[in-house]
């Protein structure tokens, strides 16, 4: 099981054991915490908080030993751009040597702006718009994931029209429950995505018969922050079971898109293993002649980043400590009562005497909560922490609410640092707005 796997009143890990069990990240007794060897302190005087950052040689660390990890398999990576889309991390990747999972147009034109050649992109979501598979096609990309059939005839008549041929992979729902949050699974069933298992093989048939369509295998993603083997072991092999049985009804399957999904620790545990999820693909797929590609977004890149905020001020001694970061910047919390573990940056903060207390935002819900009761060195109003692993589905799911000016956002690599975002201004939050007056247009 994933988070439920950690009941309420565990004990919370030291600030040490959090420290010990991210390699990126170390506790100097002058400089404080130091991301890649640069001292945090530094980046949030310069920039002010709230204020990401987001190590490079983390992203290229966990991309090369997942990368060693499905070695002899006929396997490639396509991170999953909605995980982290800021297109100096699309470029790291795409150095790295893995291709785009794409959801949107906006992610496709991302992923095309920073470099990624098209032949590297594969295309899934449940609701492509007839302008984005025409964009796909126009585009030449990879592969669209084929959610439904309304969506494989829209598809194959934009294609056949536009003189094209679309390569497809039909995404099945393996009804395999992932074990995960209700909010981040995707392979069950009463999930909206993909196409009933039992449905799978007849219109796969049906494809091959359409024009501007050639299909060449299934794909499938059954949800994500994953920490154990045995949901993949299940979706893996009700997968491979659908291709030898396509394949017995003279079908052409050649490729597997294994989706992402992979969980990271975020507490002091190391996560799930890569040497295991690869493990689970040699054994289900290994002998089955298929190209597979994984779609990995929260393993790559959840670890690289950390969110810095500083404490504003603490009520009720210590038992709430409000910070300059909040649910608009950061919501896993407040969506997913996702864990994130907070560390502070100062090493005298740092040795102080453990209270417990909620870490909370300044935005008007209760939800605003980064940590319920949970157990931290004492830190004072001007305190500088950590808010760590906020790499994956943080920035890109940050909002305006109340008005906060989307972070900046900053990048460490090689013990230097540079700002990749500039703090939003509070005139950009308006600047687009018009307030209707004597002289407007109506139409
Ligand atoms: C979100 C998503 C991923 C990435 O999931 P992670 O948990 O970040 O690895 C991969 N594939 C598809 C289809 C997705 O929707």
């Amino acid at each position: 099981m994933a988070e439920p796997a950690y009941l309420p009143d565990d004990p919370d890990p030291s600030v040490q054991d959090l420290i010990a069990a991210r390699p990126h990240l170390r506790m100097d007794a002058q400089a404080g915490l130091m991301f890649d060897g640069v001292p945090l302190a530094r980046i949030a005087q310069a920039l002010g908080t709230p204020v990401w950052v987001y190590s490079v040689d983390t992203m290229r660390a966990r991309l090369a030993a997942l990368k060693t990890a499905l070695g002899g398999l006929n396997a490639d990576v396509h991170y999953a751009v909605k995980a982290n889309d800021h297109l100096a991390v699309l470029k790291i990747f795409a150095e790295g040597g893995a291709g785009a999972d794409v959801v949107s147009e906006g992610e496709l034109r991302r992923a095309r702006q920073a470099g990624i050649a098209a032949a590297d992109i594969v295309f899934s979501g449940v609701g492509k718009t007839a302008a984005e598979l025409r964009l796909a096609v126009a585009e030449g990309i990879a592969q669209v994931n084929i959610e439904s059939p309304a969506e494989l005839a829209t598809l194959s008549a934009i294609a056949s029209a536009m003189g094209k041929t679309m390569q497809v992979v039909l995404r099945i729902n393996p009804d395999v429950d992932a074990g995960t949050h209700a909010k981040i699974t995707t392979g069950r069933a009463d999930n909206k995505f993909g196409i009933p298992y039992a449905d799978a093989a007849d219109l796969y048939a049906h494809a091959t018969t359409l024009p501007g369509i050639l299909p060449v295998g299934i794909a499938l993603h059954i949800g994500s922050q994953i920490l154990t083997l045995a949901p993949y072991r299940a979706a893996y092999r009700r997968a491979a079971d659908l291709v030898r049985g396509m394949r017995e009804r003279g079908l052409m399957v050649d490729r597997v898109d294994c989706g992402g999904g992979i969980g990271i620790g975020y507490r002091d545990d190391a996560g799930a293993s890569p040497d295991g999820f690869a493990g689970v693909l040699r054994t289900t797929f290994g002998q089955m002649g298929v190209r597979l590609l994984i779609e990995p977004g929260r393993w790559l890149v959840g670890p690289a980043g950390l969110l810095l905020a500083s404490v504003v001020l603490t009520k009720a001694n210590g038992r709430f400590v409000v910070v300059d970061a909040a649910m608009n910047d950061l919501i896993r919390p407040a969506m997913y009562d996702a864990y994130h573990a907070i560390v502070p940056v100062s090493p005298v903060d740092a040795l102080a005497s453990v209270r417990t207390s909620d870490i909370v935002g300044p935005v008007c819900e209760t939800g605003d909560t980064f940590a319920r009761a949970r157990a931290l060195p004492a830190v004072e109003a001007g305190a500088l922490v950590a808010i760590l692993d906020a790499g994956a589905y943080g920035a890109v799911m940050s909002s305006t609410y109340n008005a906060r000016p989307a972070a900046p956002i900053a990048m460490v690599d090689g013990g230097r640092w540079t700002e990749i975002r500039p703090r939003q201004s509070h005139k950009d939050l308006w600047a687009n707005e018009h307030v209707p007056d004597a002289t407007t247009v109506w139409n």
